[in-house]
């Protein structure tokens, strides 16, 4: 069969632009199309892949799982599942986990947690979830209402109920909101596809305080600021406060579909048996190889690593900007990078992101004005290198066009 990407407006539903090029192989940092041109990656499947392609621990998790046994169902349990589970309530501040298959799923289940929770505690009054404008959640209706873009949840009739916005950082918005009807505050600890947008100290402090003054929970959504990617294990680390229920997914698996809820055994007690599941959830062979990931990342030598390439990033990044004078400031934290562009070019980041991938780098967008970085946890510096000469003859060929 010629597969090519003409076959994909013909077979498949057109809710994606994919790029020309399809990738057949990946190592490490580095991706090969069809046609055998070398790309380096930048954009890590979207802060999924953050051990590389094909590290060689994973795939040795992936094929000695899968030689041993693949699915049971949640009917029975299984190993790997408590292995990992085990693991992450050693590392965090959890006690207990629910393992979905992606991040709207992990965060789905938070929510619905958190209003049974609420209702169990304190009754029906008790419903009202606060999210923050820009924020993502994921695309189930439930999430994808509570994420802060109207755009992506319109047009599928009649929404969820019980959910407000207000905008990121901006603490008295939040306060005169909240009140003992206030069952939630979800919030990303480092907005990702909003546009890299860091809390400040003051603010993240503060959701903390107003959570706990009107008995909400906090739930931070970890899917993209998760497992090393800022240089700490999670977010919430770095940021010094405790959330009541975390949701993490995307470079969990590593490439390996599967996400979970983390909470506390007091709040976890109100999903008692029956009232929540998945077929997949917490299946053998995501679970092992997202046990492998763990074990990798969760050490000073991967989450040292990314502080020091998150340094070699922003440096390169400083001179390009020196010299083409595009981007307002470079944010973010760890690897999860964005490079806000200023007056002259806003609107255009998928500008950058075409040229870039005309110079064989792989990149993303966060929104309109941003261009994100999310690249493997370990990509070699070399690669690091690299990848931003390649980008800084894309912005060239932008700014000189
Ligand atoms: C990607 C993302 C999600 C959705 O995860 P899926 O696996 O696509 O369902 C949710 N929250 C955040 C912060 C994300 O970045």
């Amino acid at each position: 069969m010629n597969v090519t990407r003409d076959l994909f407006n013909e077979v498949m539903v057109p809710n994606y632009n994919p790029a020309a090029m399809i990738p057949v192989k990946g190592l490490g940092s580095r991706v090969w199309d069809q046609e055998g041109k070398e790309y380096i990656d930048f954009a890590g499947g979207i802060a999924v892949n953050a051990l590389g392609h094909c590290h060689p621990e994973l795939v040795a998790a992936l094929t000695e799982q899968g030689n041993k046994l693949w699915h049971l169902s949640n009917v029975l349990t299984n190993e790997p599942a408590l292995r990992l589970a085990k693991k992450l309530t050693d590392a965090t501040f959890a006690e207990r986990v629910y393992f979905a298959n992606s991040g709207a799923e992990a965060n789905e289940a938070a929510l619905k947690l958190a209003r049974r929770y609420a209702l169990d505690v304190y009754g029906e009054h008790k419903q009202q979830i606060i999210a923050f404008k820009q924020g993502f959640h994921g695309r189930t209706f439930f999430t994808v209402t509570v994420g802060g873009q109207a755009a992506y949840s319109d047009g599928f009739g009649p929404k969820p109920g019980g959910i407000d916005h207000v905008d990121y950082n901006d603490l008295a918005a939040l306060e005169a909101l909240m009140s003992d009807n206030t069952c939630a505050v979800m919030m990303e600890p480092l907005q990702g596809e909003g546009g890299i947008i860091s809390p400040s100290d003051e603010f993240a402090k503060g959701v903390k305080a107003l959570c706990e003054k009107y008995h909400a929970l906090l739930i931070y959504d970890e899917v993209q600021s998760g497992v090393g990617r800022t240089g700490e294990l999670y977010a919430y680390m770095g940021l010094g406060i405790e959330p009541d229920i975390l949701t993490t997914a995307k470079a969990l698996g590593g490439g390996f579909p599967i996400g979970a809820m983390l909470t506390t055994a007091r709040i976890a007690e109100h999903l008692k048996v029956g009232t929540h599941g998945s077929t997949y959830g917490g299946n053998p062979l995501a679970c092992a190889v997202a046990e492998r990931v763990l074990d990798v990342v969760n050490t000073p030598e991967v989450l040292n690593g990314v502080k020091h390439k998150e340094q070699i990033f922003r440096q390169g990044l400083e001179i390009i900007n020196q010299k083409y004078a595009c981007f307002t400031e470079v944010r973010g934290q760890g690897l999860l990078l964005g490079c806000a562009l200023n007056e002259k070019y806003a609107g255009r980041s998928r500008d950058f992101l075409v040229a870039a991938a005309d110079e064989q780098l792989m990149c993303l967008i966060a929104g309109a004005n941003v261009i994100r970085f999310a690249p493997s946890l370990i990509i070699p510096d070399e690669d690091i290198k690299e990848g931003l000469a390649r980008f800084e003859r894309a912005v060239a060929k932008v700014v000189n066009a």
